[in-house]
């Protein structure tokens, strides 16, 4: 169609298609007066080939042009694509073919009568304006064509339908895509009630989605539900209507209009999101994450309802050996069957999760006493230890168990965990299969020893670490025969530490591999400084972890340490207890036997404390034996530790090995053990343990005592 000019600049352009000249230069005048620039034309033919180019608001068309009938005229104007309102005038009063043009898409009919020229200017104004009029309706219903189509779009796109509800009559559209949404082809079905929607609806559903869609009409208020409901075939859709109110003349509501949203794939997704976030894949119980939440949960109902939460932390007893041996897969089967077990153990209420490798919680709610934990405890170790078949193989697997409860043990589920891991390792520590309960005891001591640890690590390179030395008397002459040098760590924090403090945590952690080789370094290397000093010299007793047996090239060590110093192999004892020699017995002996060729002496330390029976004793290349400090302490009250102390002693003698007492802290100790023939004595009576320096004063000037 025709651009209308509307800007008020731009006149309004009509064409006049008349053949009488004179009679299109008179409606041309009046036309101009009017307001409307004009262009006539006196052929059909060329007011065609004008329009090719121009496109006027309006063409006033004389019916009976010489070249052609206004009919064919109109018919052409079209094909050339000019949509042009038209005016028809003629000479004929002939009412037939009015009617015929007024049908052809003529805006009016303009006979040229006498009244014409008064009528024309009124006819072309009233056509221009009906001609706008129609435009502008064509044009809004292109846009709301367009809108539709692009709702339909939208809608399709998202999922999402629109319906209306007429309360008073009852009746419920569905737009198309509601229709597809649910699983219709169009048409089907023929007419939907309120009860067949209710029908759909999942049961659970149901009353929350009746109520407050009633609420709604009472209240006129807006709603927003989401329920879920059975497509036509039968699946479950998930789906979110909002809706509106609408109010009738009485005040009361008429009609309510809204969308449906297919929310489905959403919630689908949303819920595989969650259990990706939440469930571990390979066991599908919660996980780390959502143990947190359970946790924080339980406690806060706990705190309120005042009853005890109980976390319990389970580890598998050498769960790495089944990995190890028989693969992942069996480790993962493996892993599927515990939890399996385990969720037999507990309740709905209770929370079971994996927290990765073989570590599992179980959080017990509401279970009051101990008692029950306990019960549960053991019922979880006897399921856990019954055997597992996998791909052929029998396993008995065990589980250790550490138990913290809240609020005695822990105020949050971060401590609680804690808490129960610690204990858990406890319960490994003792004796797997077992479970123990959490203590601020044992807490404190495995805090304590995690500082140990990590300090330790660094104690060597800030030279924390020093000896001191204790003097070995012959008691007959008061003679210094040797010393023993001894550990201390001066901590930067917790002060000066002695060897019961961190030796089995060097020797737990394999730090004693460089510790002892430290100490022997140092030792004899004060020994050599001593002698260098003019000295007579004496030995140093060394005490040797067991674990340093285990140490690669122990003896290739010692040399090495010896060549270092230059200390002559005479002057050096190493301590060794009963247990560290009897542990691996047969290896032992042969790395004694190395020790023992290069001149170095050999002692049993706490000599009587351990089972060493006599004749193993003799097999190994020993030097002396150290009676414990437990047997002089009562040496000279208690007859047993007599006796024990006269039976070492004789046996020393019958193996032909030294002796020496140990812990001598009184004249009547040592006046006993001269007169039963140990005269190599160490204890407080001489002197205690000092640092290097005072030892070489004592070196120098003899011992007081
Ligand atoms: P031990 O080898 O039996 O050392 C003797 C312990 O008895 C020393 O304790 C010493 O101070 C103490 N003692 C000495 N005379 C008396 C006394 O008359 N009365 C009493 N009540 N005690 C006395 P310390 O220095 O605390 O060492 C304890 C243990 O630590 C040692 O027992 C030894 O087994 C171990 N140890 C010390 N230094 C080292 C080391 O360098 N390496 C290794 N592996 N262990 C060490
Ligand atoms: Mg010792
Ligand atoms: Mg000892």
């Amino acid at each position: 169609m025709a651009e209308l000019r509307q800007n008020s600049t731009v006149r309004t352009q009509i064409l006049i298609v008349e053949d009488d000249c004179g009679f299109a230069e008179l409606m041309a005048s009046i036309l101009n007066e009017g307001g409307y620039d004009c262009d006539s034309s006196s052929s059909g033919r060329d007011a065609l080939v004008w329009l090719s180019s121009q496109c006027p608001d309006l063409v006033i068309l004389d019916y009976s042009l010489p070249d052609m009938t206004g009919a064919a005229f109109i018919e052409q104007m079209w094909e050339l694509g000019c949509d042009i309102p038209f005016i028809i005038v003629t000479g004929k009063d002939d009412a037939c073919l009015a009617v015929e043009m007024m049908k052809t898409g003529a805006c009016d009919y303009l006979l040229k009568d006498t009244s014409f020229l008064d009528r024309l200017l009124a006819v072309v104004t009233r056509a221009l304006q009906e001609a706008e009029t129609r435009l502008r309706l064509e044009r809004a219903k292109q846009s709301l064509r367009l809108s539709e189509t692009r709702l339909a779009r939208a809608q399709k796109i998202a999922r999402m339908g629109s319906w209306e509800w007429d309360i008073r009559v009852g009746d419920i559209y569905w737009s198309d895509e509601l229709y597809r949404i649910f699983g219709f082809g169009p048409g089907e079905p023929d007419k939907i009630s309120k009860e067949w929607i209710f029908s759909l609806i999942n049961s659970a559903d149901l009353p929350a989605f009746k109520k407050d869609i009633f609420h709604s009409v009472k209240t006129l208020q807006p709603f927003n539900i989401i329920y879920r409901t059975l497509s036509r075939t039968g699946g479950e859709l998930v789906v979110n209507i909002q809706g509106e109110v609408e109010r009738g003349d009485n005040g009361k509501a008429c009609l309510i209009s809204g969308t449906l949203l297919d929310i489905t794939a959403r919630i689908r997704a949303e819920s595989e999101i969650q259990q990706l976030i939440n469930y571990d894949t390979l066991t599908g119980l919660p996980n780390r994450s959502l143990l947190h939440d359970r946790l924080r949960l339980a406690i806060a109902q706990a705190a309120l309802e005042q009853h005890a939460v109980w976390v319990l932390c389970l580890d598998l007893d050498r769960f790495k050996g089944v990995n190890d041996t028989l693969g992942h897969r069996a480790g993962d089967r493996l892993l599927q069957e515990v939890a399996k077990r385990l969720a037999a153990c507990v309740r709905e209420s209770d929370t079971l999760a994996r927290l990765g490798g073989d570590e599992f919680v179980i959080v017990l709610n509401g279970v009051v006493s101990d008692k029950g934990v306990t019960t549960v405890a053991k019922k979880i170790l006897g399921l856990v230890a019954e055997p597992i078949s996998i791909d052929g193989h029998e396993l008995y697997i065990t589980a250790s168990i550490g138990i913290a409860a809240f609020p005695m043990d822990g105020e949050d589920g971060h401590a609680l965990l804690k808490h129960a891991d610690l204990a858990m390792y406890k319960a490994k520590e003792q004796d797997r299969n077992n479970f123990h309960f959490f203590s601020h005891d044992l807490n404190k001591k495995v805090m304590e020893r995690m500082m140990l640890e990590t300090s330790m690590r660094k104690a060597l390179e800030r030279n924390e670490f020093f000896l001191m030395y204790q003097p070995q008397v012959d008691a007959r002459t008061g003679q210094i025969i040797g010393v023993e040098a001894l550990l201390r760590w001066n901590h930067p924090d917790m002060g000066l530490l002695s060897p019961d403090r961190f030796i089995y945590l060097a020797e737990e952690t394999g730090f004693i591999v460089p510790l002892g080789e430290w100490v022997l370094l140092t030792a004899c290397r004060q020994n050599k400084e001593w002698q260098s000093q003019g000295f007579p010299p004496i030995r140093v007793s060394v005490n040797l972890s067991g674990k340093q047996f285990g140490q690669q090239r122990l003896d290739e060590m010692i040399s090495a340490v010896l060549m270092e110093t230059g200390l002559d192999p005479d002057c050096l004892e190493l301590e060794i207890t009963e247990s560290a020699i009897m542990k691996n017995a047969e290896h032992n002996i042969t790395i004694l036997r190395k020790l023992k060729d290069m001149g170095i002496a050999l002692a049993i330390d706490d000599f009587g404390t351990g089972y060493s029976s006599l004749s193993y004793l003799k097999h190994f290349p020993l030097t002396r034996l150290k009676i414990d400090r437990s047997f002089v302490r009562d040496i000279t009250v208690n007859p047993d530790d007599a006796a024990i102390a006269e039976i070492i002693i004789a046996m020393a003698q019958t193996l032909k090995l030294s002796v020496i007492a140990e812990g001598v802290e009184t004249r009547a100790q040592m006046e006993f053990l001269s007169f039963h023939n140990c005269v190599e004595m160490q204890g407080y009576l001489f002197s205690r343990p000092v640092p290097a320096d005072k030892m070489a004063n004592m070196l120098r000037h003899g011992l007081h005592y």
